[in-house]
């Protein structure tokens, strides 16, 4: 195992190259540096863009060196904790519960869920004993599939990839992302895809750059977040898709998911939204209050302490 995770870290740092990506808002190809490095230094020149204020990272894994990232990389570089730790389950349990609550605060009970990046499916879950009984989803993990219909059971809809999935499922009254867009290389043309003949509901939460996530610090910044979302930005993503943002919801200290969780409940075209576009925020000034890169709690050095542990575990 030791020598696997160190061939995978030679692997992150020497043959899997960072190649230069546009903005995925607007196409445009310039914008001011934020942040030249992600956790694990590697340069992926976080930037916000010149034409749009879009924040992005300007260079990520081209279509190859994701799918290896996120086969032979990912998977132990986050750590997921096992899933049949009571604790992790109890908490998956509850944060599930909670969206729940607060998307019915704001919409009727759907009859149909589809989720894009279901994880374990602990949000299909308390659906289910919501009574809701359409559920379908796309995990790429295949563990996590093989859990979700033993848990489930088979009539669970499930495919590894959004390609696979036939127009019924992108059809339920309400489709969900929890933490997916912002790992997206282009979440604009998926949004077009989700966006196609829906009347639905759709639900999404991203990590929110103008949130406050000192603590984090550069543990924010990370290879496979390629998008940094603003409510702003977010809102104007899911315009040029089709979408509308009809709720916002912006999650602190006391309360939520986790600080600087970002949620949103849109529809396809709806009319008005009483949200109101703000100027473009000053990102690199709020950066730069948050950010300390050197700090042994929150900069590198934790980081590569954690990276090291991880490689010799
Ligand atoms: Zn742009």
């Amino acid at each position: 195992m030791k020598l696997q995770r160190l061939e995978a870290i030679r692997k992150l740092y020497f043959s899997l190259p960072l190649v230069p990506r546009d903005c995925p808002l607007c196409g445009g190809k310039s914008g001011s540096l934020l942040v030249r490095r992600d956790r694990y230094f590697l340069p992926i020149d976080v930037v916000e863009c010149t034409d749009c204020g879009f924040v992005h990272a300007s260079r990520n894994l081209d279509r190859e060196g994701a799918r290896q990232f996120y086969t032979s990389i990912y998977p132990w570089l986050i750590y997921r904790r096992p899933r049949a730790e009571a604790e992790y389950d109890l908490q998956k349990r509850e944060q599930a519960a909670f969206r729940w609550q607060r998307i019915l605060a704001r919409i009727d009970r759907p009859d149909s869920v589809f989720e894009l990046g279901c994880g374990d499916g602990h949000f299909l879950a308390e659906a289910r004993r919501l009574g809701i009984s359409q559920l379908a989803a796309v995990e790429p993990d295949s563990s996590s599939r093989a859990h979700i219909i033993a848990s489930l059971g088979p009539e669970t809809d499930l495919w590894g990839d959004l390609s696979d999935v036939p127009q019924k499922p992108l059809k339920s009254q309400l489709i969900a992302m929890f933490h997916v867009l912002e790992h997206l290389d282009d979440p604009l043309a998926v949004l077009r895809q989700l966006a196609t003949d829906f009347e639905g509901w759709l639900v999404i939460e991203v990590p929110d750059l103008l949130g406050d996530w000192s603590m984090l610090g550069i543990q924010n910044f990370h290879l496979s977040h390629r998008s940094y979302f603003t409510p702003a930005s977010l809102r104007a993503l899911l315009a040029k898709a089709g979408f509308t943002v009809l709720h916002e919801e912006r999650e602190g200290w006391e309360t939520g998911i986790y600080p600087g969780n970002l949620r949103v409940l849109a529809r396809r075209d709806a009319a008005g939204g009483d949200i109101a576009s703000p100027d473009r925020p000053n990102v690199a000034a709020h950066i730069d209050t948050i950010l300390h890169p050197w700090s042994l709690r929150t900069g590198y050095p934790r980081c590569a302490v954690r990276l090291t542990r991880l490689a010799l575990s």
